[in-house]
Order: C-alpha cells, then sequence, then structure tokens
C-alpha cells in the first residue's frame, strides 16, 4: 500500500534521509521512533509530498506527488495551521468539495461529535485553542476516509478524551485495511496496537523490528528503544 524505496533527503549538507525503504501493508499500523533531529518529520513530509527527493514513494503503486497517491492519502502534520478567517466547519466543507465527497457532512459531523468538536464548529481558524486546532487537523485528514494515513506526533497537545478516540481510529482504519504511519515520541501510547516499528538514527532506519519479534525476544518497545538508540549501532553493528 505505502511503498518507500531508496530514499534520500539533503537539506543542504545535511543527510536528513539516507537511503531508506521500507513498506507499510494494508491493516498495519507502523510507527517512526526516534531522537529529535533523526529524521521522521522529513521522511513523514516527504512521502506526504511536501519534499522534494531522490528515490521512490508509492501509493497503492501510484508515484505519491500524483493526483491518484493524493486522493488515498491521509496527513496530519505535527503543527496544525489552520486558515485563520475560516470556520472549523468550513475547513470541513473545503475539504468536501476539494475531494468531491458526497456525504462529507455526515461525515464531517461524526467526527467532530467524536472529538468534541461540535460546539466549536463556527469558531474561526484563529479562535481555536491550540489542542481544538490539532483536532480540527486530525478530522480534516481523515474526512477523505485515507487508505493510507500518516502522523506525525499527532497525540501532542491533544485532552485525554481525544487521545482516547484518536487511539480508537487508528485500530478502526486498520480494521478498515489501512496502512498507517506514526511518528510518535509517546511510546506508552503506541504499545497496545503497534504491528511494525521503525528505529530512525541520523537519517537511518537502525531496526526494524515486527511485534511478533519484539515480543519473542522478552523486551518491550521501551527496552529496545533504548537499547538501540543508547547502543548507537545499527543492526549491522555499524556505528550510526
Ligand atoms: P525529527 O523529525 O526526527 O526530529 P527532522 O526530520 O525534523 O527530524 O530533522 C532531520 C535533520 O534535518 C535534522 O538535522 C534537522 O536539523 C534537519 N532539518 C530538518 N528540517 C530542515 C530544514 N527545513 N532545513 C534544514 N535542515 C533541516
Amino acid at each position: 500500500m505505502l511503498s518507500v524505496k531508496n530514499v534520500t533527503k539533503k537539506y543542504g549538507k545535511v543527510v536528513a534521509n539516507n537511503d531508506i525503504s521500507f513498506d507499510v501493508m494494508p491493516g498495519e499500523i507502523a510507527i517512526l521512533l526516534g531522537p529529535n533531529g533523526a529524521g521522521k518529520s522529513t521522511l513523514i513530509k516527504c512521502i506526504a509530498g511536501l519534499l522534494k527527493f531522490d528515490g521512490d514513494i508509492t501509493i497503492d503503486g501510484h508515484p505519491n506527488k500524483s493526483v491518484e497517491a493524493k486522493r488515498y492519502l491521509g496527513y496530519i502534520s505535527e503543527m496544525p495551521a489552520p486558515y485563520e478567517m475560516m470556520t472549523a466547519w468550513e475547513h470541513m466543507e473545503f475539504i468536501g468539495r476539494a475531494y468531491s465527497l458526497k456525504n462529507w457532512k455526515e461525515e464531517a459531523q461524526a467526527l467532530f461529535e467524536r472529538f468534541e468538536l461540535w460546539d466549536k464548529k463556527d469558531k474561526l481558524g484563529n479562535e481555536l485553542s491550540k489542542g481544538m486546532q490539532q483536532k480540527l487537523n486530525i478530522c480534516c485528514g481523515l474526512l477523505p476516509n485515507p487508505k493510507v494515513l500518516l502522523f506525525d506526533e499527532p497525540l501532542v497537545g491533544l485532552d485525554p478524551h481525544a487521545i482516547k478516540e484518536l487511539k480508537a481510529m487508528f485500530v478502526e482504519y486498520r480494521a478498515k485495511g489501512a496502512a498507517i504511519l506514526i511518528s510518535t515520541h509517546m511510546l506508552d501510547s503506541v504499545n497496545e496496537f503497534w504491528d511494525a516499528t521503525n528505529i530512525m538514527m541520523d537519517g537511518k532506519f537502525a531496526a526494524r523490528r515486527t511485534r511478533k519479534e519484539v515480543e519473542a525476544s522478552g523486551e518491550d518497545l521501551e527496552q529496545l528503544f533504548f537499547s538501540i538508540t543508547e547502543g548507537a549501532k545499527s543492526e549491522s553493528g555499524e556505528e550510526v
């Protein structure tokens, strides 16, 4: 569903992503872990089609910058940036029309009710609190019912109710066959449902594990994370 092949992204001399390849399959929740500056946001932005990069990224077989790929892709950014002079509801209308969604009103209302935004629907973007902006960001990303979902630190700034709903949604989207990639520092919050983990350091994948592999090793996610990032060795023993 999501296929990343040999992706390299440089900012001047900084190699933020260094020859990265991996897939996320339908019905899989993959997580992206790593210290600050490891290259996680850059990778997610490359997949979302927001940056130029070397390599190939496809969404359901379509190049990631094609219209077909964008139809299937949902990107929930780390920094919500609503339009200041549009109401919350107008954001949903904009997405509904841009994607030519048939039942966008019903689905937008259901999302707003779930994320406790329904009574805020007529507030302008700049009247929403940071947490409300993030909830609107999530609702906008989910409205087209994407097959591939990218979340960059989605739980930061959310209240406990929204965290609970979003975690439930990850699992619901997986059950519907979506491929989901979540970048996060909040290991505890993804512990219950991740299927594959990718640990990034210095622009590379320092380790990749399935849940079965981690469970069989007797380690948990946190132990794996620290053994890789504080050991500062890649799987091959190479310094990373
Ligand atoms: P992470 O999301 O894992 O914290 P980033 O992808 O944001 O990491 O950053 C990876 C590297 O790329 C870091 O060295 C960072 O300083 C650099 N970087 C990120 N964005 C830019 C940018 N717009 N211009 C220059 N360097 C950047």
